[in-house]
């Protein structure tokens, strides 16, 4: 059987930081390869509007501009393949991407895997997500809930921006959150608590989802954590937006990460890895800013320092 070929740069992930990685390296000439994993352009692809990307002064929606990004990094060359990354050897030279049966060669890996929805772990939850009721996203399945009340369980922009999304069809949305303040943006945390469809569940968190036996969600049950009663909300869907788990498993070990499972790139740099050419880029080695522009400016460092790592590397 015949080697596969040797990748000048192979980029993993098509969301923000991705494909602003493709964009640069394709237009350096590295004719980048991306692999795209299960939600082809991330997490903007399940958000609504995006207010706060420069250039956009009235906004723009976030499945088109991944879908502007990617056709960009096509303009310049860029090729994309469906691969899911299961295991990295990166002792030797070229580096080694395994995915199931298949074995990747490149000089230079960019890893751009974004960062997935974090889950309560309550009972129900589990049972009744995807299709029967609790989901991570409102763009997507708000629609479905025509009407009806619904819960979003969070506090931060996620949450926000879910609740407001979900008062165009719900007729009443619960916003839970563990304590008395949101952790969201000032604009955000004022748009959804003087919203009238939006009733604030303050210091409370979810202890059960109903309906398990019923095969759909008949309502959650929360419980203050200040006073201890429980109640139950009479809600349809559950739309949990809590944060997110970095997607770093299959490459740590052997690359580095912190205590939350983040890349934790070396000293003095944002991108660079504990293995020379390797880099990461976007929600999957940042806690702190976790912006699409951030995420895009994240990929444009790995893939100017992936550039100037080949042509020092024999690239
Ligand atoms: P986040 O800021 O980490 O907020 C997570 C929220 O979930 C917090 O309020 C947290 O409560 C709560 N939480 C965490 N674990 C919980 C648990 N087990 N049970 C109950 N509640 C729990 O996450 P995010 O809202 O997904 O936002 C992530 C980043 O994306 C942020 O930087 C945000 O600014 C950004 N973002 C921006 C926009 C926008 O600008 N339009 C939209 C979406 C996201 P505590 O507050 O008590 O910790």
């Amino acid at each position: 059987m015949s080697n596969p070929p040797v990748e000048n740069v192979v980029i993993i992930g098509t969301g923000c930081a991705g494909l602003t990685a493709a964009i640069y390296t394709g237009r350096a000439n590295l004719n980048p390869l991306v692999l795209e994993g299960p939600l082809p352009g991330g997490q903007l692809t399940t958000t609504s509007e995006v207010e706060n990307f420069p250039g956009f002064e009235h906004g723009v929606d976030g499945f088109q501009l991944t879908q502007n990004m990617r056709a960009q990094a096509t303009r310049f060359g860029t090729r994309f393949e469906q691969a899911m990354v299961t295991a990295v050897d990166f002792t030797s030279t070229p580096r080694k991407l395994i995915c199931g049966d298949r074995v990747i060669l490149a000089k230079s890996v960019i890893i751009a895997t974004g960062a997935s929805p974090r889950l309560t772990g309550i009972p129900g939850e589990k049972e009744l997500y995807g299709g029967k009721g609790v989901t991570t996203c409102a763009t997507c399945d708000g629609a479905f809930y025509r009407k009806m009340e619904v819960a979003v369980l969070g506090g931060g922009d996620s949450a926000a921006e879910e609740a407001l999304f979900l008062t165009r069809f719900a007729s009443k949305v619960y916003l839970v959150h563990r304590r008395d303040t949101l952790r969201a943006s000032k604009i955000m945390a004022d748009r959804a608590t003087s919203h009238e469809k939006i009733q604030m569940v303050w210091d409370s968190v979810p202890v059960e989802v109903l309906g398990v036996k019923e095969g759909a969600v008949n309502g959650l049950k929360v419980k203050n954590v200040k006073t201890g009663a429980e109640s139950v909300l009479p809600v349809k869907g559950i739309f949990v937006a809590i944060g997110h788990i970095p997607n770093t498993g299959p490459f740590a070990p052997p690359l580095d990460v912190d205590e939350g499972g983040y890349f934790k790139p070396q000293a003095g740099s944002q991108v660079q890895t504990n293995v020379p050419g390797v880099y990461v880029a976007g929600d999957c080695s940042d806690h702190t800013y976790r912006q699409a522009i951030t995420a895009a400016g994240m990929g444009c460092q790995a893939a100017i320092d992936a550039e100037r790592w080949l042509a020092e590397h024999g690239g």
